[in-house]
């Protein structure tokens, strides 16, 4: 069941009398035949001994919080001791954390169930919650009373809801009335966590359910997506109001974080621009200009990096931009975004479209024409950036051009050859940009 490394790491704690565990996340993936993406331990060995027995192959991670980070074959296994916590007094930490000679308690102390479970070596599990029954029926239900569990470490609120999402798990009632009651919580939880836990959420495979299902508690650390629930769009493309078309719309896209965050984000000004003509059809003209900088404060709240953040702000300012079919207009986009962002931007756009009314889906063709141009102009290795332009900076000096002269000629000639005007041939560029400084000094 486990891969070598694991029962091996397992094998040397028990082999020194101690007792050793995979738990948490793994033993859940395992049970639901899933591969995990790593294997959590837990032991009866102090992290100093657990340090001993490793010599020379491990870190000392988190020694406070008893966690060890064991080398294996090539791999890293984080090696935590049996804990307990004190009592949680600002709604985030415990106040403190000891080590334990129970498994029981530190199955305890772990939020839900499912996630509640341990392995040893030989396959056999410890499961003192239910955690497998619950795993069978697909809910999220929490060790222990809800309320106080809620209330100890609120960001078990968002990870119950990321648990369901990614899972495609029902949230238990118990669990549900409590993460309502105790939402405000939230407020208190480092922004970093808020986003890990919601990127997570974002990429699940019923991210949308979850957000149509959830939007008050979202809405605590981001009151910005409030507006939109129930927001009537009065107009006959969409037949969703706007929360309901953004969920739709974050479920059609492919689970990538930076994708699924722009859809969330990309509408949320509509309930700001909105307005309504004699004939009593709504419109959100320009909604994508203030839509990038309510999701620029957004990102930069919950602290993105700054290439994500750019990237998501660029992908809500283009998402509803008309690019014509033609291959100027679709070589323009690729010079100004670039390839990467490009490919991103059209499946934003399928996304979008997919939740829209069923006669307006059909554009869906319309994208794939704008990809087919794409590859095309990809494939005959057009030149789009200065880089793969026939000529530089230098070749031009000779010219007579200086400073920032040369950078303005290199830009007129990279956009002659863009739309076709000039061939990407040295011979040619040198002629026409000479032909150009004659014609400027003549003026
Ligand atoms: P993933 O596969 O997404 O990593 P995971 O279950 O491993 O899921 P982690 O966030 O890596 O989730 O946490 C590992 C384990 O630690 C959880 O399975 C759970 O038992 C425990 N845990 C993590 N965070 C908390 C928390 N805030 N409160 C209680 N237990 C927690
Ligand atoms: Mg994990």
């Amino acid at each position: 069941m486990f891969p070598t490394e694991v029962r091996e790491v397992l094998h040397r704690l028990e082999a020194a009398g101690y007792e050793a565990y995979a738990v948490g996340g793994c033993v859940r993936d395992l049970l639901l035949g899933k591969t995990p993406d790593d294997y959590d331990m837990t032991t009866s060995a102090r992290p100093e001994q657990v340090m001993a027995l490793f010599d020379g192959f491990c870190i000392p991670t988190g020694l406070q919080h008893g966690t060890v980070t064991v080398r294996q074959g090539g791999k890293s296994f984080e090696v935590t001791t049996f804990r307990t916590e004190g009592p949680y007094e600002d709604g985030r930490h415990p106040s403190a954390v000891y080590f334990s000679q129970r498994l029981e308690e530190d199955l305890k102390r772990r939020d839900f169930t499912v996630n509640a479970m341990a392995m040893d070596v030989e396959g056999r599990l410890t499961d003192l919650f239910d955690g497998q029954s619950d795993l069978r029926r697909g809910i999220i239900r929490c060790v222990g009373e809800p309320k106080k569990r809620f209330e100890e470490d609120a960001l078990r609120i968002l990870r119950a809801l990321r648990f369901a999402a990614a899972l495609g798990f029902s949230v238990e009632e118990a669990t549900g009335n409590a993460i309502r009651e105790s939402r405000m919580g939230l407020q208190k939880i480092a922004a970093e966590r808020i986003r890990v836990e919601m990127t997570k959420l974002l990429c699940g495979k019923n991210a949308g359910e979850i957000l149509l299902a959830w939007p008050e508690v979202l809405g605590v650390f981001l009151p910005e997506i409030l507006p939109c629930v129930g927001f009537d769009q009065c107009n006959r493309y969409h037949c969703y109001d706007v929360w309901e078309h953004t969920v739709r719309a974050v479920d059609a896209a492919p689970c990538d974080p930076i994708l699924r965050w722009t859809m969330l984000l990309h509408d949320l000004a509509k309930p700001i621009v909105f307005t309504k003509d004699e004939q009593g059809n709504g419109h959100f003209y320009g909604h994508a200009q203030p839509g990038t900088e309510i999701a620029r404060d957004i990102l930069h709240r919950l602290r993105f990096d700054r290439r994500s953040a750019e990237r998501i702000e660029q992908l809500v300012l283009w998402h509803d931009r008309q690019i014509p079919p033609t291959e100027k207009s679709v070589a323009r986009a690729l010079r100004i975004m670039g390839e990467e962002a490009l490919r991103q931007l059209f499946a934003v756009k399928r996304a979008d479209n997919l939740a829209q009314t069923p006669e307006v889906r059909q554009r869906q063709q319309e994208i794939t024409e704008l990809e087919k141009i794409m590859e095309s102009l990809l494939a005959k290795e057009q030149c789009f950036s200065l880089r793969q332009l026939a000529v530089n900076g230098r070749d031009l000096m000779p010219l007579g051009l200086q400073g920032a002269a040369i950078g303005q000629m290199l830009q007129n000639l990279l956009d002659a050859v863009v739309d076709g005007t000039l061939d990407n041939d040295r011979e040619v560029l040198l002629l026409w940009a000479e032909k150009r400084i004659a014609e400027n000094k003549k003026a």
